[in-house]
């Protein structure tokens, strides 16, 4: 691995107020609680979120490109 995945960044939607948040892959793996910049709510993030399992999949899709093409060198 290049770089550690859990510690890209991704963006998230404050449920409260809509204020977009940057946030680490790994605060989802660790479902840690987060407070959003603009209205202050605590947002508890949870594994489950569909948007950052896209990010990771499509990320984990970029990184096996790229080992496809370092393999055939
Ligand atoms: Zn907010």
């Amino acid at each position: 691995m290049l770089f550690d995945l859990s510690k890209s960044w991704i963006a998230i939607d404050c449920p409260n107020c809509g204020y977009s948040l940057d946030i680490q892959v790994r605060d989802v793996k660790l479902e840690e609680t987060v407070i959003c910049n603009n209205c202050k709510t605590n947002i508890h993030l949870q594994d489950a979120d569909a948007s950052a399992h896209n990010s990771v999949r499509d990320i984990n899709k970029g990184m096996s490109d790229l080992d496809d093409l370092l393999k055939s060198f």
